[in-house]
């Protein structure tokens, strides 16, 4: 799916999903990007959700380059790209309002695919419209899951039950799979709060644009003609002020702050595990690997996992093989982005005079660095 055409032929001469039943818990982005990306391995594939409809609500998401040329390998770019707002640049002010730097998404993202900010709404109905056709149980969720070498037998909580050869927890950071199935929780706290806002769009262009301020970092981008998706942050010890009290940390006023109506506001946590399967079990998304929103690479993480993950089934008979291949095609990759994230959000604690210098003199440079590892191909 990713290499070429041929790759995509070699796909359709070697079915090894039929006969097979695939499980896949959560109809968020990674569970709606896996049961597309398996729609023509040849399996029954099933989808789980504990929603009893899909869920209207999740503000707005930044798709850098690289998440939408994965929304292309599984041919959903068009949709996407076509109801999304195009953005040009991603711009950093200081506490004031000045301007740090600014990357030119072009620039950064070029030859691989445009820069787009949509609702999480937009995205998800595209998805969800993509695997049209595939069993989605709305308002089910696993609660038990035992398993022997051939496969492995699922509970859910309308008493029923399954049996299936691959079980993909897709059930994002608070993840049940990983509960029933994995003896590491790997759930981390960050030590960072934040609030999701939407906000009107006023005469906002077409930019991604963050103020830092003190501890804090106050972000927007337009989502459509109307709205802009914003979020702030601040360290978890300070959360308790509420957002009120964060006005006071920007030296010229954000009136989005208080124009914006909160849509969800909790701690951010990251997931780290020594290993994403056992048996015939894998985690995906969140559920393997939730990381901090700085960098935006959820939903391309998430989207890249579905793909790579065919393109393992793909190539193996057995699925616990395939599994292993999955894992060592991701693992560098995920943890790399985990890790820029990381240490990015460190800026937050940096003295602003400090900070403001050092951004204003390699800002942009250190920009392109972060991303650099994300041109290849997954
Ligand atoms: C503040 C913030 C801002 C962010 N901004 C961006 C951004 O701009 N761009 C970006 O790419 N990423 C962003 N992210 C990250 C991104 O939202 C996630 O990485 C992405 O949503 C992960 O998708 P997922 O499908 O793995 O998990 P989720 O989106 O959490 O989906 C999991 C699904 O599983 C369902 N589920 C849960 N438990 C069960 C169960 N027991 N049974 C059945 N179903 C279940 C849930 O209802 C849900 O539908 C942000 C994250 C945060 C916290």
């Amino acid at each position: 799916m990713w290499k070429s055409s041929s790759n995509k032929l070699s796909r359709v001469v070697s079915q090894h999903g039929i006969g097979r039943r695939v499980l896949v818990v959560g109809a968020g982005i990674a569970g709606l990007a896996v049961a597309n990306a398996l729609r023509e391995w040849g399996a029954e594939l099933e989808v789980v959700e504990r929603t009893p409809t899909p869920d209207p609500g999740g503000a707005g998401i930044f798709l850098p380059g690289n998440a939408v040329r994965g929304l292309r390998a599984l041919g959903l770019e068009e949709p996407v790209v076509d109801t999304a707002v195009r953005i040009g640049s991603q711009r950093l002010a200081d506490s004031h309002g000045r301007v740090l730097y600014e990357v030119d998404m072009t620039d950064l993202w070029r030859g691989i695919a445009p820069t787009v900010a949509t609702t999480r709404a937009n995205l998800r109905s595209v998805m969800l419209e993509a695997v049209d056709g595939v069993t989605i149980r709305w308002g089910t969720s696993p609660e038990a899951v035992v398993q022997d070498a051939a496969g492995v037998d699922v509970t859910f909580n309308d008493g029923t039950t399954g049996r299936y050869d691959l079980v993909v927890g897709a059930d994002g950071v608070h993840s049940t799979i990983r509960r029933l199935a994995f003896a590491d929780a790997g759930l981390q706290h960050t030590g960072l709060h934040v609030w999701r806002l939407l906000a009107p769009r006023g005469g906002m262009d077409p930019v991604w644009s963050a103020r830092l301020g003190r501890g804090t970092s106050f972000l927007m981008v337009p989502i459509d003609p109307d709205q802009a998706y914003c979020y702030i942050d601040v360290g978890a010890a300070d959360a308790d002020a509420g957002l009120d009290g964060l006005a006071e940390r920007f030296d010229r006023p954000v009136p989005e702050l208080a124009s914006g109506t909160v849509v969800h506001s909790g701690p951010i946590e990251q997931v780290v595990l020594p290993t994403w399967s056992t048996g015939q079990i894998l985690l995906v998304g969140d559920a393997a690997h939730a990381t901090t929103p700085n960098m935006a690479q959820g939903a391309a993480m998430a989207i890249e996992d579905a793909s790579v993950l065919a393109d393992a089934l793909w190539a193996n008979t057995s699925v616990s093989d395939a599994l292993q291949d999955y894992e060592r095609r991701r693992r560098r990759r995920v943890e790399w982005v985990q890790r820029q994230s990381i240490n990015r959000d460190r800026t937050r604690g940096m003295t602003p005079a400090v900070r403001d210098r050092v951004l204003r003199l390699v800002g942009k440079q250190l920009f392109h660095a972060n991303y650099k590892g994300l041109h290849a191909e997954p």
